[in-house]
């Protein structure tokens, strides 16, 4: 669809929140908390396609109790960051990727099509709209949330009529609370995350929604993040609850689990892959199963760890814990190739370096 085709019609706020009042907002915002002034929301009926696109006030929206997305979880999003600029501009990071892996959740889902220069084009709207709400400070962003459900209003069990499609914005801080140098991991060898020809590779709410419990009995064994295994033979390490992950060598070479259906593909982890090759990094996407994880940590052959995702950026990891007892990587801090690898990621998402792979979007 062109944009000639569909245009935003504007409500801006009658009151939004008063400069004073959000610059102690943005002093420390923490995660998912702090929301902007605005949304951006585009309909859709099958019969129609894509209508009504909308910036307006940020509000509650109405939905009918048999909205189908409350009974069946016919939902997907996204999430990907602003960053203010040293001009007064703003950018963001590979928007195009998370519109096209918006697409293809959306295709798993069984929902319709969003085109990418629409996805883009909300989130370059109300990024313009709430430009005020980006923080200053260097781990400091504007989180936007791309999101879709299920509208229609019928209780049986079948691809929806209707569709909202819904852009907010979160001024963010960091992602951990913790001010430990690097997370420590709980392994779950109760529950899996994602089965071969499940929802494993699609952003869609059901799949956080399945792995809280894991993530709460993370938190009950003092760890921040759960790293599950494959479903099949419980195994091979997949990905955390919310980030993607590698393992560094003591001959610097690297390894991350292989996209095969059941892990979401990071764009941070194909964005690492992309500059680890480039610093001249031997890296590959293989399996690494979690007993060979344990024997390298234990004779130091692993060197390094670290959990990537557009959330909480490359995060090293110090400790791994399991009900077969614990082990740490390294000397349970970051490590200089994970550093390294952060700030040349870094570099680029805040326009400190050079962009040479067209990855900023102004
Ligand atoms: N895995 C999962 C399950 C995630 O939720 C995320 C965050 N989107 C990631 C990996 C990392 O993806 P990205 O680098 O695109 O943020």
């Amino acid at each position: 669809m062109s944009k000639t085709k569909l245009q935003f019609v504007h409500h801006p706020h009658p009151s939004p929140v008063p400069a004073d009042k959000r610059a102690e907002l943005l002093k420390n915002p923490g995660f998912g908390r702090v929301f902007s002034d605005h949304m951006v929301t585009i309909r859709y009926h099958e019969s129609k396609g894509w209508y009504d696109a909308r910036i307006e006030p940020r509000a509650p929206i109405p939905m009918d109790p048999a909205a189908a997305v409350l009974h069946y979880a016919q939902e997907i999003f996204e999430g990907l960051k602003a960053y203010k600029t040293k001009d007064g501009g703003a950018t963001m990071f590979r928007p195009t990727e998370n519109a096209r892996r918006f697409q293809k959740s959306a295709d798993r889902l069984a929902m319709p099509s969003l085109p990418e220069e629409l996805f883009v084009e909300a989130c370059d709207l109300l990024v313009k709209t709430d430009r005020a709400w980006i923080p200053d400070g260097d781990g400091a962003s504007l989180y936007i949330r791309p999101f879709m459900f299920a509208n229609e209003i019928f209780l049986g069990v079948k691809p929806s009529s209707d569709y909202l499609f819904i852009v907010i914005a979160s001024s963010v801080g960091s992602y951990f609370k913790t001010d430990a140098p690097a997370v420590s991991l709980w392994v779950s060898q109760e529950f899996t995350r994602a089965a071969p020809g499940g929802t494993g590779a699609a952003k869609c709410g059901g799949n956080y929604a399945s792995s809280l419990l894991a993530q709460a009995e993370a938190t009950r064994h003092g760890c921040d993040q759960v790293v599950f295994l494959d479903a099949v033979e419980q195994k091979w390490v997949e990905e955390l609850g919310g980030m993607n992950i590698f393992f560094v060598f003591d001959d610097g070479s690297m390894v991350t689990p292989p996209l095969g259906g059941t892990i979401l593909p990071g764009i941070t982890r194909s964005s690492l892959l992309t500059l680890a090759k480039d610093k001249g990094i031997k890296v590959r996407e293989d399996r690494y199963s979690i007993d060979q994880w344990r024997t390298d940590a234990r004779s130091g052959r692993l060197r390094e760890a670290f959990a990537c995702g557009t959330a909480a950026v490359v995060t090293p990891i110090g400790t791994v814990r399991s009900k077969d007892g614990e082990f740490k990587i390294g000397n349970g801090g970051p490590g200089t190739q994970t550093e390294d690898l952060k700030s040349a990621l870094v570099g680029i998402q805040r326009g400190h370096t050079a962009d040479k792979y067209g990855w900023i979007h102004k």
